[in-house]
C-alpha cells in the first residue's frame, strides 16, 4: 500500500486501529481490509481505483456502515474505500425542485437542510441520522415514508460514478423527464457497490407537506392488526407511515428506552398521515374507525414533543433487540399487504414449533416485516437451527408471494439465498452486467453472488 500512500499522501490509513473500524458493519460480521482511503473528490477516487483495477486489488465502497447484510465487510487483502469525507450538499435547486450532494451527506442532514427551504426529501431510513445519501443509493434504500413516497431509486435523477478502471462516468437527467438511452443510474441504484463508486447524486424533492397527524393504535391481539393494516389500504387511505411493532419489539423497546406502553398490547400500529391538515384530519378519522372495529385502542400524538418521543422509540428498536441479543439474526422481508396477517401466523407458529423467539416489526404498510430471530451466535446448535429456519420463513415468504428482501440487499448474509427468487437465466444475466462494468471482479467481490 505504499504506492498507494505515496499517490493520495494524508488518505490513506494501516493502523490497525484504523482497519478494526472500518471492518464491520451493522451485520455484526467483521474482517480486516488492508488499508482504509478516505478520498475527497472524484479524482481522489478515480486515482485509488485505477490503482487497484492496475494490481486487481478489491475495493469496497463505504458509507457510514450502517448496512444490515455485510455489504462493507472487506474480504482479503482489499482496501476499504470511505466515502465519509465526501459530504457536501454541493447544490439545492429550489427553481427545478433538485439536489445535488456528494455521496457521503448524512441522509438526516439533508433533510434538516430542505426542511429550511420548505422542501422534503421523502426517503428516511430509521438509521437516517447516521447513514449516507451513498449507502442510500447502492442499498436503494426505504424507510417509514415508502408506503406513500417511495424508496430511494424513486428520487434519483442522474448520478456521477467511478468504474472499476477509474473512469468518470455521469448518468442520467437534470429534467423531470429523459429518455435518451439505457436508464443507468437505475441500474447503478441498488447495486451494493458492486457496479460502480457513487461519488454524486442528483436527487428529486418535493414541497414540505403542511402538515402531519401522527397515530399510535394499540391491539390485545396480532392477527387483528395485521388485517387493520389490510383494511386501511383496501379502505383507500395512504399514510405517509404503517408502521408495525409486535409485542416482543414492544417488550425490547420498554425495557431499552420505556415510553409507558401497556405490557397487554400483542401488537401496535404507529400511523402517520401527512398532507393538507383539512384532508388528513378527515383521513385520520376514517383511520381511527377502520382499526377501532377491529379492536384496536387509537392514541393520538397531542404535540411535537409527544411525536418525536414516538419516534425516537420507534428509531430505537434496532438498538433495543441487539442490546437484548447481539447474536440476533434480522431478515427483512416482504409479503403482498393482504398476505400479512397469514406471515405472521406463520412466523408465530415456526417460532412455537422451533423453539427460536422471533421478533417482528416493521413497514407493515408496503407489507416490508423486520423479522428478528433473537438467537446466541455462540451457541452452535442454535445457530444451525435459526440458518434452517430462515431457509423456511424465505420460503413461506416466497410462496406467498413476496420477496426476501423489500431495502436491505443481499450482500454477504442473503448471497446463499439469492437463487430461491431469482432464476438461473436472469442471475446469469446479471453476472454478465457485473462482468462488464468490473472485468477484474474489485468492486465489492462475493457480495450479491453465491
Ligand atoms: C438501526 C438501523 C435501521 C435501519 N433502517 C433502515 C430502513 O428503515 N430502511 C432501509 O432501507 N435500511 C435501513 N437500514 C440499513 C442501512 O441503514 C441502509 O442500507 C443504508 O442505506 C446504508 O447506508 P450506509 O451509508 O451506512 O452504507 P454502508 O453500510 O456503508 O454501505 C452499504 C452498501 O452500499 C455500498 N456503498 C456505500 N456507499 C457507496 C457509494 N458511494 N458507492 C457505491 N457503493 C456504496 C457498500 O459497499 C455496501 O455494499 C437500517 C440500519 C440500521 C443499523
Amino acid at each position: 500500500m505504499d504506492k498507494l500512500q505515496a499517490l493520495l499522501p494524508g488518505k490513506v490509513s494501516t493502523e490497525p486501529e484504523d482497519l478494526f473500524c472500518y471492518g464491520f458493519d451493522a451485520s455484526g460480521l467483521e474482517a480486516e481490509p488492508a488499508a482504509v482511503v478516505w478520498p475527497q473528490s472524484v479524482q481522489d477516487v478515480s486515482t485509488i481505483l485505477q490503482f487497484a483495477f492496475q494490481q486487481s486489488i478489491p475495493v469496497i465502497s463505504r458509507g457510514a456502515g450502517t448496512g444490515m447484510t455485510g455489504g462493507t465487510v472487506p474480504s482479503k487483502g482489499s482496501i476499504i474505500l470511505s466515502l465519509e469525507k465526501m459530504n457536501k450538499i454541493l447544490e439545492i435547486d429550489t427553481e427545478n425542485m433538485t439536489v445535488l450532494v456528494e455521496a457521503g451527506v448524512i441522509n438526516g442532514r439533508l433533510q434538516e437542510d430542505l426542511r429550511r427551504h420548505n422542501l422534503f426529501y421523502p426517503p428516511d431510513p430509521t438509521s437516517m441520522h447516521y447513514c449516507t445519501i451513498g449507502g442510500n443509493v447502492a442499498e436503494n434504500a426505504g424507510g417509514p415514508r415508502a408506503l406513500k413516497y417511495g424508496v430511494t431509486g424513486d428520487y434519483v435523477m442522474g448520478l456521477e460514478a467511478v468504474l472499476s478502471d477509474g473512469r468518470i462516468i455521469t448518468t442520467g437527467v437534470k429534467t423531470v423527464k429523459g429518455v435518451v438511452g439505457y436508464d443507468l443510474s437505475r441500474l447503478i441504484v441498488g447495486s451494493e457497490g458492486t457496479l460502480a463508486v457513487v461519488t454524486k447524486i442528483r436527487l428529486r424533492v418535493l414541497p414540505l407537506p403542511e402538515d402531519c397527524i401522527t397515530l399510535l393504535v394499540l391491539f390485545k391481539d396480532l392477527e387483528r392488526a395485521g388485517d387493520a393494516v389490510k383494511n386501511i389500504i383496501a379502505g383507500g387511505l395512504v399514510p405517509s407511515t404503517l408502521e408495525f411493532l409486535d409485542h416482543e419489539t414492544i417488550k425490547a423497546i420498554e425495557h431499552f428506552k420505556p415510553i409507558g406502553l401497556p405490557g397487554d398490547v400483542q401488537a401496535l400500529l404507529l400511523v402517520e398521515l401527512d398532507g393538507h391538515p383539512a384532508v388528513i384530519t378527515r383521513e385520520s378519522e376514517q383511520l381511527g374507525s377502520i382499526c377501532r372495529k377491529l379492536g384496536g385502542d387509537v392514541i393520538m400524538a397531542e404535540d411535537e414533543r409527544s411525536r418525536k418521543r414516538l419516534w425516537d422509540a420507534r428509531r430505537a428498536i434496532s438498538p433495543a433487540l441487539f442490546h437484548l441479543k447481539p447474536g440476533k439474526m434480522n431478515e427483512d422481508i416482504v409479503v403482498p399487504r393482504n398476505k400479512i396477517t397469514e406471515m405472521l401466523k406463520t412466523l408465530k407458529t415456526l417460532s412455537a414449533e422451533t423453539g427460536i423467539t422471533i421478533v417482528n416489526f416493521g413497514h407493515a404498510g408496503d407489507g416490508n416485516i423486520h423479522v428478528n430471530l433473537m438467537v446466541d451466535k455462540n451457541d452452535q446448535d442454535e445457530y444451525k437451527k435459526a440458518v434452517q429456519l430462515i431457509s423456511e420463513i424465505f420460503r413461506v415468504t416466497l410462496e406467498l408471494g413476496g420477496t426476501i428482501s423489500g431495502e436491505h440487499g443481499v450482500g454477504l448474509t442473503k448471497s446463499d439465498y439469492i437463487s430461491l427468487e431469482i432464476k438461473p437465466d436472469v442471475l446469469n444475466l446479471m453476472r454478465e452486467i457485473k462482468r462488464v462494468f468490473d472485468p477484474r471482479n474489485i468492486l465489492n467481490p462475493g457480495k450479491i453472488f453465491p
